[in-house]
C-alpha cells in the first residue's frame, strides 16, 4: 500500500485499543482497526466488492465498522477524519479498485454536506445511517444539458405553503440504483427569478414517492460492476428538513464540497497511478527479451523514472490541497490544481505501465480497465479543462 492511515490515527486506535463499533451484519466477518483493515482486507476485498454487488454491500458495513463510511462525519456519528487522512484511504482503496474508491467518494461527499451544513435535526436524521453503511449516499448535480455548465442547471424547486416540490432529471449519478439518500442541487424557482434564482441543496431520500431512478443504460468497457444512474424527481414533495443550509447558500456549499471532493478524486488518481506503476515493475523485473530482463533496458527504465516522479508530485500536490483545507484556509485552485495535475498523471502513468507489459497490458491484464478509468478521472468532479479554467482565473484574473 502506498501510504497508510496516518501515523496519528493508528497512535489513536493502539492507545485506546479502541474496538470498531460492530454493526448488524448477515454474514459474521472480522472487524479491524483501520489501519490494520486497509493493509490486510482491501486487495481481496475490492476484488470481489467490484464484481459483485451482495458482498459489497457487505464491504461497505465492514468499511463503516472500520470509520470508513463516516470519515466525512462529525463526530458522534462519523470518524471525522481529516482530508489528509481521508486522501490516504482514497489512495489505498484505488491502488486496488477505482470504483469502489468513486462509489465511497460518492457517499463521502452526501456525508460530508450533511455533517458540515445540516442542523442538527438533519444530522441525526441521517448521518447514523449513513455512517454505519446502512444507508448509500450519492450526490446530484449533473443534468442532462448541464455538465461543466453545472450552474444552468433546470431541476427545480418550486415553493409551497408546506415547503418545496421538486421537478426535473439528474443524470450519470454515481451509487444511483444503490443509493437511498441524494443530495439534490435544485433552482429555487420564485417568481421572476430567472437565471438569479437561488440553488439550493436538498437532501432526496428513496423510496419517497416521486424519486424515480433508472440505470444509465449505455455500454461501458470498465466499470460494469458500478452502474451510473437517472434519478428523475416528480412531484417530489421536500419540507424545510430536506433544504441543506439555506434557500441561497446551496451553490456556495456545493463549491466548498468540490473542494474536498477534488482533493480526494486526486488522491484516487495517485492510488490508480501506483497501481500500475506496481504492476509494471513487477513485469519489467520478471519478463526476459533478447536474452535480458525489459528492466535492464534504458527506455523502460525511463518510464519507470518518470512514472515514479509524477505519483511522487501527485501525491504532494493532494496532501498541500488537503493540508491547506484541514488548516480551515481557502484552497479552491489548489484543490483544482491538485485534481487536475494527479488525474493527468494516473493517465499518463497507466499509459506508460501498458506500454511496458506490451501487449499483456491489454490482453490479459486488468490494466486495460485502468485506461478507461484515467480517462474517467479526468472528467469526474469537473474536467480538467475546467480545473485548468479555474486555475488560470485565480493566476490570471
Ligand atoms: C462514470 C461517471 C460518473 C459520474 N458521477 C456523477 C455523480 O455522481 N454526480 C454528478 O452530479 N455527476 C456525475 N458525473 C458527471 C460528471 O461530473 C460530468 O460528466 C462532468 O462534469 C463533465 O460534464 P459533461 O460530461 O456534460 O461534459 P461537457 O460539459 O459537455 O463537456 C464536454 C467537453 O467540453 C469541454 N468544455 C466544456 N465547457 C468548456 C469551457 N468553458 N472551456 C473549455 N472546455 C470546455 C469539457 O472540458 C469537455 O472536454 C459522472 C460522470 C461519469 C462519466
Amino acid at each position: 500500500m502506498a501510504s497508510s492511515l496516518p501515523e496519528a490515527r493508528m497512535a489513536e486506535d493502539k492507545a485506546t485499543s479502541r474496538k470498531p463499533a460492530r454493526v448488524p451484519a448477515k454474514k459474521e466477518v472480522e472487524y479491524l482497526p483501520p489501519a490494520e483493515f486497509l493493509a490486510r482486507r482491501l486487495p481481496e476485498g475490492c476484488r470481489l466488492a467490484e464484481g459483485d454487488p451482495g458482498f459489497r454491500r457487505q464491504f461497505y458495513r465492514e468499511m463503516a465498522a472500520c470509520g470508513i463510511m463516516g470519515m466525512a462525519g462529525p463526530r458522534p456519528y462519523g470518524g471525522s477524519f481529516s482530508l489528509r487522512q481521508m486522501a490516504s484511504v482514497f489512495e489505498a482503496v484505488s491502488v486496488y479498485s477505482v470504483g469502489l474508491a468513486i462509489s465511497l467518494a460518492a457517499h463521502t461527499l452526501c456525508t460530508y454536506m450533511i455533517g458540515r451544513w445540516g442542523s442538527e435535526t438533519q444530522k441525526a436524521r441521517w448521518l447514523p445511517e449513513l455512517c454505519r453503511a446502512e444507508k448509500l449516499g450519492a450526490f446530484c448535480l449533473t443534468e442532462p444539458k448541464a455538465g461543466s455548465d453545472a450552474r444552468s442547471l433546470a431541476l427545480k424547486a418550486i415553493p409551497t405553503p408546506q415547503g418545496y416540490l421538486l421537478e426535473g432529471t439528474k443524470t450519470f449519478v454515481t451509487n444511483g440504483l444503490e443509493a437511498s439518500v441524494y443530495i439534490v442541487l435544485a433552482r429555487i424557482g420564485r417568481p421572476g427569478g430567472g437565471k438569479k434564482d437561488a440553488i439550493g441543496a436538498f437532501i432526496v431520500e428513496k423510496p419517497d414517492p416521486g424519486v424515480i431512478v433508472k440505470p444509465y443504460r449505455k455500454r461501458r468497457v470498465g466499470f460494469d460492476g458500478f452502474p451510473n444512474a437517472v434519478v428523475r424527481l416528480a412531484d417530489y414533495r421536500a419540507t424545510e428538513e430536506n433544504l441543506l443550509g439555506t434557500e441561497d447558500r446551496g451553490w456556495n456549499h456545493t463549491a466548498k464540497a468540490l473542494e474536498v471532493a477534488k482533493v480526494n478524486m486526486g488522491a484516487i488518481g495517485v492510488g490508480l497511478a501506483e497501481g500500475a506503476y506496481r504492476a509494471a515493475v513487477a513485469h519489467a523485473r520478471k519478463r526476459v527479451q533478447f536474452g535480458r530482463r525489459i528492466a535492464d533496458f534504458q527506455a523502460v527504465q525511463f518510464m519507470v523514472a518518470d512514472m515514479h516522479a509524477k505519483i511522487r508530485a501527485a501525491r504532494l500536490l493532494v496532501q498541500d490541497a488537503a493540508d491547506l483545507i484541514d488548516a480551515g484556509r481557502a484552497a479552491g485552485y489548489e484543490s483544482a490544481m491538485a485534481k487536475c495535475f494527479a488525474t493527468d498523471a494516473a493517465m499518463q502513468v497507466v499509459t506508460d505501465a501498458v506500454q511496458v507489459l506490451g501487449g499483456h497490458g491489454l490482453l490479459a491484464h486488468p490494466m486495460e480497465k485502468n485506461l478507461w478509468e484515467a480517462k474517467l478521472l479526468q472528467i469526474l468532479e469537473g474536467t480538467n479543462q475546467i480545473q485548468r479554467m479555474i486555475v488560470a482565473r485565480s493566476l490570471l484574473g
